[in-house]
């Protein structure tokens, strides 16, 4: 909800309204009020800008974590991969000296 501040045209009293109805009726005098978009055009603008850079930003946060996450298995992938070698050198050396040492 976003709250804007304006004056009644005809009475002339500070009003609180919601930004999210475009008409209102002031309690002081019961005049129907109509919100001049021009005049809340900038705060919606804001409001979207706004919006706009929260989901900018938060998609940022994704490539960024998806990218650390893929340094991460790389990584993993890396050591892995070294593990398996030596695991087939030392049974490739275990065999070797097996079938010269009996
Ligand atoms: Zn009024």
């Amino acid at each position: 909800m976003n709250m804007v501040q304006m004056k009644c045209q005809n009475c002339g009293e500070n009003l609180e309204l919601d930004l999210d109805h475009l008409t209102a009726f002031c309690p002081y005098c019961g005049t129907k009020l109509l919100i001049d978009p021009d005049s809340i055009g900038d705060l919606l603008i804001a409001r979207e800008k706004t919006k706009q850079k929260q989901l900018d930003s938060a998609r940022e946060m994704d490539i960024r974590k998806s990218a650390c996450r893929d340094r991460r298995f790389a990584k993993t992938f890396i050591i892995v991969t070294y593990v398996c070698f030596f695991a087939v050198f030392l049974l490739f050396m275990f065999f070797f000296f097996r079938v010269f040492f009996h």
